[in-house]
């Protein structure tokens, strides 16, 4: 008890330091399921632009039936991991279908994206080898890294003359593995995959992608920095999230060589100390990528609207950041600028988010939009107007 008073002194005093740097972060209520439109607890009805639902699928009333049935047939929770009794036929044909996919030979399943990435160093890699780490990696990417004996190289972000100085330094150890985001989220832009894969060759390592932001979304069928860059079974490792594209509602996996995918059953810990995905979400995941395989009517709805967003933002003379995603970065630089535009926005019916330090580099403010296929036309339009509004008067904009 005593030793708690001190303790509560202690974080009510970190708790007001990060309120008044302005770093607190408040959560905004939603009464309605996430969706183009959502309702907040105030009960003002939005256009969400700031959600991972890049497919429009995390209110997709197939998904959910999906999701339905699986409960039905499979129960709700597994009470196991997958070694004692927690594997079912939906997780091993979930984890074949990831795999074609992808193009890979074989995939493994994991409760979160963030646990994929905290689970596949460690039981890989030791102090004999390196690791080289783009600087604007995903945290999870980080965290994993840390918990990893390997030898850590950093190299600037997508910076290739960089990476190739980091690779010269890491002839020494004796294994080599890149790795990098698919797609950077907070400027939206796709790693030279490429132009990676190239260095790998000449300086022997291997290569690893997190594809949460990218797949469904880049490349021609949303496959993606893989479709992208026609490197289809050449990476050695891609972790990916259900989060996101696929329906938003948890789970994640790796996916690529078969030896490594075995070595992670065998000794990835978060796979072997914490629980199966329910039978609901293994459900949904199997129908969204067999749909996804079958059809590119929302892939090719979500590339239109993002190409027509970007243009007319830039017409409107905002300054966009090059984008090869579904993400769209609006450039304002300044801190409380962001917070005053996104603040604004609300009241126009338009939910946005703003970053600011130390989510991005000081001097960098911006809001942040995501694109979706669920948006329509009129969507896309009234967000532009609110934007161009809010512009003129807080002059951004001429
Ligand atoms: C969102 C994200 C994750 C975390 O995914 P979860 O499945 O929500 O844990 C990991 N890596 C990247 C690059 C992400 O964008």
């Amino acid at each position: 008890m005593k030793a708690y008073k001190k303790f509560q002194e202690y974080l009510a005093n970190e708790l007001d330091s990060i309120r008044s740097a302005g770093l607190y972060k408040e959560e905004r209520i939603i009464v309605s399921p996430q969706s183009v439109s959502i309702k907040l607890q105030s009960g003002q009805e939005v256009l969400n632009f700031c959600a991972n639902n890049y497919l429009g699928l995390s209110d997709n009333k197939n998904l959910i039936d999906a999701a339905k049935k699986a409960m039905d047939s499979h129960g709700y929770g597994m009470s196991s991991v997958r070694f004692i009794c927690g594997t079912q036929d939906l997780h091993k044909q979930l984890e074949t279908t990831i795999s074609r996919f992808f193009g890979t030979e074989d995939a493994i399943l994991y409760a979160a994206c963030f646990d994929a990435n905290g689970g596949v160093f460690e039981p890989l890699l030791d102090e004999n080898d390196a690791i080289i780490s783009d600087a604007l990696n995903h945290a999870s990417i980080i965290d994993g890294v840390r918990l990893c004996k390997a030898v850590r190289y950093r190299y600037a972000n997508a910076d290739m003359n960089d990476l190739e100085q980091q690779l010269q330094a890491a002839q020494k150890q004796r294994f080599r593995l890149i790795v990098t985001d698919g797609v950077f989220s907070m400027d939206g832009n796709v790693a030279p995959l490429d132009k990676i894969y190239e260095l790998a060759k000449k300086y022997d390592a291997m290569v690893m992608v997190d594809e949460s932001h990218s797949a469904g979304v880049v490349g021609k069928t949303g496959r993606g920095t893989t479709e992208q860059f026609n490197l289809r079974g050449e990476i050695e490792i891609i972790t990916g999230t259900f989060g996101k594209a696929f329906g938003g509602a948890i789970g994640g996996f790796t996916t690529g060589k078969k030896e490594i995918i075995a070595m992670l059953r065998q000794r990835s810990r978060p796979y072997l100390f914490s629980n199966s995905i329910p039978p609901a979400v293994a459900g949904a995941a199997i129908y969204t990528f067999n749909y996804l395989e079958n059809s590119t009517v929302l892939q090719d709805k979500l590339h239109e609207n993002t190409a027509y967003f970007i243009e007319k933002m830039k017409n409107a003379g905002f300054d966009i950041k090059p984008s090869q995603s579904a993400i769209c970065a609006v450039m304002l630089y300044d801190a409380k600028l962001s917070q005053d535009v996104a603040k604004r926005l609300l009241e126009e019916g338009i939910y946005v988010t703003g970053f600011y330090y130390p989510v991005v580099p000081k001097g960098q403010a911006r809001i942040r939009l995501q694109i979706s296929a669920a948006h329509e036309r009129e969507h896309l339009d009234k967000c532009i107007q609110a934007f161009i509004k809010t512009g003129k008067e807080l002059d951004i904009i001429k």
